[in-house]
């Protein structure tokens, strides 16, 4: 392979031999497509007529002015499907097209990726199997019926604890014996390389749009840029525009459940304890495990961040201290979740309300004029059941 995906000290390919064909097949295929110009007409077409792009940049009027300083949103949620998401499943569908393959899988967990790829599977004319695990199908059943209705076919995962990374584990095993027809498209910037690196570079339209939107308005960009982390797909998408320009403060936020001390959390990078250098599903980030390197149950009150390893490219971006990681508990992102609700007239995703929950932390320590933009990764819709339980 040209390059091994190398993060610093993180990241790399850590699967068995007969992943490797594949693997290597998409790497080749996925760096000539990055450059030619048909897939780029293509995607972009798609993007724009289909799934909704440019997303609007939204300043928050009434937010920003009992919060002293200027706060932007970058509005993921208004896309098709949702959230960010989409972005990467059509990117890797489309390139899934292109070298002929036939078949779409994926996992899923709280079933948002499976919606989106079944989307996407439904648009670009693929047979799509996701699997997810039965206890997962139980609690889920709006997202199941989602899939189903796309033509999704929801595959039921009964071993260990019926949750996602039993749903990984088949997915994998499919692969292994499908490469031929199958692509495997994966969620966020996790696993072996090349998919951080590739899920990246779809995501990264984010912080495109966002760079140039944020210099029409304001003439200058913004200090500090706010995304929530769970995988890390849609952080590293608005971040990636602006690693270069030092001068802004980029800052991800993992999920603080019941608070780091409980245990019960998916903070990856916050817990000394339990967050750790260590391999899984392919790659080497930081990873939630016990004292003989067992993966450690995590917890969130937003499913969508409530992953045991976080993308090795943050791992990096830690360690060199471009990115700083925060995390907000369950409560300050309901708090938040309410706040943006009453003041702006958004509903936000769970995921993206950790983003916005540490952003007014922050907005009142800022100066007047001082920019902060928060990634807005998703819409609420999806948790409605979930707050009515809680307030
Ligand atoms: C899945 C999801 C996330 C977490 O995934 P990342 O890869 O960390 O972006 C965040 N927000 C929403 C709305 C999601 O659906």
């Amino acid at each position: 392979m040209k390059s091994l995906g190398k993060f610093g000290d993180f990241g790399g390919i850590f699967v068995p031999e007969t992943l490797m064909p594949a693997l290597e097949q998409l790497e080749r295929s996925f760096l000539k497509l990055k450059y030619d110009e048909k897939f780029s007409s293509d995607l972009n077409g798609l993007l724009r007529k289909y799934a909704g792009r440019p997303t609007p940049l939204s300043f928050c009027e009434n937010l920003s002015k009992e919060f002293g300083c200027k706060i932007y949103l970058k509005r993921e949620d208004l896309l098709h499907t949702g959230a960010h998401k989409i972005n990467n499943a059509i990117g890797q569908a489309l390139l899934a097209k292109r070298i002929g393959k036939k078949r779409l899988i994926a996992e899923t967990g709280a079933g948002q990726h499976g919606v989106a790829v079944a989307t996407a599977g439904a648009r670009l004319n693929f047979k799509t199997d996701v699997y997810m695990g039965a206890k997962d199908i139980e609690r889920q059943k709006l997202n199941v019926l989602r899939m189903k209705l796309l033509g999704a076919n929801v595959i039921p995962v009964e071993s260990g604890s019926k949750t996602l990374k039993d749903a990984i584990n088949e997915a994998l095993r499919d692969w292994t014996g499908s490469i031929k027809d199958t692509h495997y498209l994966l969620g966020s910037v996790l696993g072996p390389h090349p998919y951080p690196t590739m899920i990246k570079f779809f995501q990264s339209v984010i912080g495109k749009e966002t760079k140039k939107q944020i210099l029409e308005a304001e003439g200058k960009l913004p200090d500090l840029i706010v995304a929530c982390v769970g995988g890390g797909s849609n952080a590293i998408g608005i971040f990636n525009e602006f690693i270069k320009d030092k001068s802004i403060k980029l800052a991800g936020v993992e999920a603080g459940g019941s608070g780091i001390e409980s245990g019960k959390h998916a903070s990856r990078f916050s817990d000394k304890k339990l967050g750790r250098c260590g391999v899984v599903h392919g790659t080497k980030t930081y990873v939630l495990q016990d004292k003989y390197g067992q993966i450690h149950n995590t917890y969130s009150v937003a499913a969508g961040l409530d992953y045991c390893a976080v993308g090795p490219e943050h791992s990096f971006l830690r360690q060199i201290k471009r990115v700083e990681y925060y995390y907000a508990t369950d409560k300050e992102a309901v708090e938040a979740f309410k706040i943006l609700s009453r003041q702006e007239g958004i509903i936000p995703a769970l995921e993206s309300a950790h983003a916005v929950a540490y952003a007014l932390k922050i907005a009142k320590t800022m100066k007047r004029d001082g920019i902060i933009v928060i990634n807005l990764s998703g819409r609420g819709d999806k948790d409605l059941d979930q707050i009515e339980e809680i307030l």
